[in-house]
């Protein structure tokens, strides 16, 4: 069974996280009113740390000179996320709400507009459409909301047997419940671009049966390719020829 990140596996959503994590700053703090239309190259370059959407309206502070600096950021991610909700004096679930409402709003009022900010990779579009030629389930497991994950999926005519959203809890705790819904011989393949993530997945003694592959087309660091430990396959865009079956 096929298990896939969402966010830089299937969709390249750069132009979207931007464009809402904006938005979602701007509404919080008028003072980052002036904040650039296009995704600044540092916005760019912080995105492989991001595990959860909220995440990137503090990036947006940040870069509109509120909170940290994008240095510190780089530095030291997740001490300058705390760091950050206390100087900006932003929670976690008001981000989380203030982003799902702009693209709640977005759906609503600029729907291809919004759709048109995400680019699903071509090479993932046409596996996934073979998988569902030949009746092959797979599913979605991802840290964005699953409707909106589920409406850009419909949108490209890719219908999984499940999506994972956020509200489903962390990926390790899904992929658990998961197995204990598989045949005891089912082999999940776990496809991600965040290292940490497929790491943190091989620290789990129940999580065993889950193999990890690094999507290296996704929002990587530089050297993750090379980081990567051999137990997790690090796949590149013309392994996806190779049928799902013999990964
Ligand atoms: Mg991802």
């Amino acid at each position: 069974m096929l298990v896939s990140d969402f966010d830089g596996v299937i969709i390249d959503g750069m132009e979207e996280y931007w464009w809402s994590a904006r938005r979602c700053a701007m509404r919080l703090d008028p003072r980052l009113a002036d904040l650039p239309g296009t995704v600044p190259q540092s916005f760019r370059t912080l995105r492989p740390h991001v595990l959860g959407g909220w995440e990137m309206p503090i990036l947006a502070a940040s870069i509109g000179g509120f909170g940290p600096t994008p240095q510190a950021f780089a530095a030291a991610y997740g001490s300058s996320l705390q760091l950050a909700l206390l100087q900006l004096g932003w929670e976690r679930s008001r981000l989380e709400t203030g982003l799902d409402e702009v693209r709640e709003e977005a759906v609503r009022q600029e729907r291809q507009t919004w759709l048109a900010l995400h680019r699903p990779y071509p090479w993932m579009l046409s596996f996934l459409q073979r998988l569902q030629e030949e009746g092959t389930p797979w599913r979605v497991l991802t840290t964005k909301s699953a409707s909106f994950t589920a409406e850009l999926l419909a949108s490209h005519g890719l219908r999984p047997e499940e999506v994972h959203g956020r509200e489903d809890g962390p990926k390790p705790t899904v992929l658990a419940r998961m197995l204990s819904t598989l045949s005891p011989r089912a082999s999940v393949a776990f496809l991600e671009d965040r290292l940490a993530s497929l790491l943190e997945v091989q620290q789990h003694q129940d999580l065993a049966p889950v193999r990890g592959f690094l999507a290296s087309w996704g929002y990587l660091f530089p050297d993750d390719t090379e980081r990567a430990p051999a137990s997790i396959t690090v796949l590149r865009p013309e392994d996806l020829q190779t049928p799902l079956a013999n990964w």
